[in-house]
């Protein structure tokens, strides 16, 4: 089926909005008595909320899913074009993230795992292009010279980070942490620039801006220590975990398995393209949520999975406290471009690269082979000379061209920043903005809980991993609450 996300482009045939997706769900809706009151509500069908709709409905409990789109997996979704799939946001896994190996070990799909990089073929290197010019180099030099860069950045204490922020999964456990909570990347930028070569500067910088979508003066500093600290405070190993390792099935397969388990229990309800507008929990005992096509939903619970740069659409009543309110309107600054681009070239396919600072593309690399012998490579931009790729084709083929030649047959993207159920891609907070924010985000109103990625409370924020585990949290707490008031009502009668 075809979803109204994302668009293509082949010479031949121009633009095309809407790409196939496997997660589209037909019929889009499956609610039938509008009176019922549920369990639980879950808003949004990300991987946060399909994780909680799978353990609550196998828990037990009568949950109705509703979603904006007309498909699953939110930020994280894939497209098979052509017999070859291309994942529009969310794609690497690794085994170093526990939250999804978990999830991929218990679907039996380990044997979907299939690594990016494949550096067998005849174009085996990596070009540099910088200021000074282009110049191409081996995959061993890349990853020295990107690995020198990127620990002079990461060394804040002479440790590599590591005695800064000894714990990724609890980063506030060495309070030294805090001292660093308000640095920008630019700042940073600025206390090793004597330490740093013309080229590490432009590796370092280049790394870091792909890391958050944002300008060196608007990301902060602590969120890159974090997946540093995640990555186990190597370069290669940090790679290979957030850029080396996807399925072969693409994600939406794997999305529906969560919907489809869910979807077996009997206990799941759902609602595709349905925005929802209001939530009330003012009632002592229900839910009210009203959508923005005057459909009403009531429930016991409710799980808010809205994305930290859209969480301002939606109404609560009472009030949200003004500290969430606050950082509901801070946002988060990741803007980044994600293209694909088909090449006509199979031996491009051991190929990578990076533009530095004059090209509207960041990072490129090799990430497949198409049914037709193509090679299909990836890229990323983000908000210093930031390009919608969609508005200007002629421009977006020559920042791909900027890396080194080359036959683009087809473009494949997603505009996150247009999107308006996201408004960015994975959450990359201001300097400052985590530490003051991330408390007040996690914290419930009352029978509303709000779980999501982009304040996962673990390592792997920001990813699929931290959408997993945030989701699971959340459905244990709701799972415990609904038991222990059955247990309590049965007791009373
Ligand atoms: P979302 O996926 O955003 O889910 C929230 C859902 O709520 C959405 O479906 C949305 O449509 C819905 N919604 C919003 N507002 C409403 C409303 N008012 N009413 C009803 N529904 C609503 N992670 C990795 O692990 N590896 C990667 O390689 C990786 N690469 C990425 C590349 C890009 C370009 C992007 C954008 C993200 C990437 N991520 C990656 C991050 C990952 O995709 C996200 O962290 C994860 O998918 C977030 O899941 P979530 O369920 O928390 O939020």
């Amino acid at each position: 089926a075809k979803s109204r996300d994302g668009w293509q482009w082949t010479s031949h045939e121009g633009i095309k909005a809407g790409l196939p997706c496997a997660g589209v769900i037909h019929p889009p809706q499956s609610v039938k008595n509008f009176d019922k009151v549920y369990d639980v509500v879950i808003i949004g069908a990300g991987y946060t909320g399909l994780t909680a709709a799978r353990d609550l409905t196998a828990a037990g409990f009568q949950t109705l899913l509703l979603e904006g789109r007309d498909r699953i997996g939110g930020r994280t979704w894939s497209s098979e074009i052509d017999g070859y799939q291309f994942e529009m946001g969310g794609t690497w896994v690794h085994w170093f993230q526990p939250h999804v190996y978990r999830e991929i070990s218990r679907y039996g799909m380990k044997n979907e795992l299939a690594f990016s990089p494949d550096y067998t073929h005849k174009k085996n290197y990596f070009s540099f292009v910088t200021e000074h010019g282009a110049r191409n180099m081996s995959h061993e030099e890349e990853i020295a010279l990107f690995s020198r860069a990127v620990e002079k950045f990461a060394n804040v204490d002479g440790n590599l980070g590591k005695s800064v922020m000894p714990l990724p999964f609890d980063q506030y456990s060495n309070e030294t942490v805090y001292s660093h909570a308000t640095m920008s990347v630019a700042d940073r930028l600025e206390q090793i620039k004597n330490d740093l070569t013309d080229d590490e500067r432009n590796a370092i910088s280049a790394v870091v801006l792909v890391c958050s979508g944002g300008t060196r003066e608007n990301s902060s500093f602590l969120d890159f220590l974090r997946w540093w600290a995640a990555g186990n405070y190597n370069y290669p190993t940090l790679l290979e975990t957030v850029l080396g390792i996807k399925l072969k099935c693409g994600q939406s397969a794997f999305a529906l398995r969560f919907f489809q388990e869910a979807w077996s229990s009997r206990r799941l309800s759902y609602s595709f393209n349905t925005v929802v507008t209001q939530v009330d929990s003012s009632s002592r005992d229900m839910v009210t949520l009203d959508s923005r096509d005057g459909l009403t939903f009531r429930a016991k619970r409710v799980i808010c999975t809205v994305p930290l740069n859209v969480l301002n659409k939606v109404r609560f009543h009472p009030s949200l406290s003004r500290a969430k309110l606050d950082a509901i309107r801070h946002k988060h600054v990741n803007q980044c471009t994600k293209l694909h681009a088909e090449i006509k070239d199979a031996e491009m396919r051991s190929w990578g690269g990076v533009t530095y600072p004059n090209n509207r593309l960041l990072l490129g690399a090799a990430d497949g082979t198409t049914p037709s012998g193509n090679t299909h490579c990836v890229f990323f931009g983000c908000s210093e000379n930031h390009i919608h790729a969609e508005d200007d084709i002629d421009e977006t083929l020559k920042a791909v061209n900027a890396f080194a030649e080359m036959d683009v047959e087809r473009l494949v993207s997603h505009n996150w920043s247009k999107d308006e159920f996201a408004e960015g891609a994975w959450v990359w907070y201001q300097p400052g903005a985590e530490a003051k924010y991330l408390g007040t985000l996690r914290e419930r109103h009352g029978p509303v809980l709000f779980a999501n990625s982009d304040w996962a409370d673990g390592g792997w924020r920001s990813f699929i991993d931290g959408a997993i585990q945030s989701g699971t949290e959340a459905a244990f707490t709701v799972k415990n609450e609904l038991r222990g008031a059955q247990r309590e009502s049965s007791i009373k009668s």
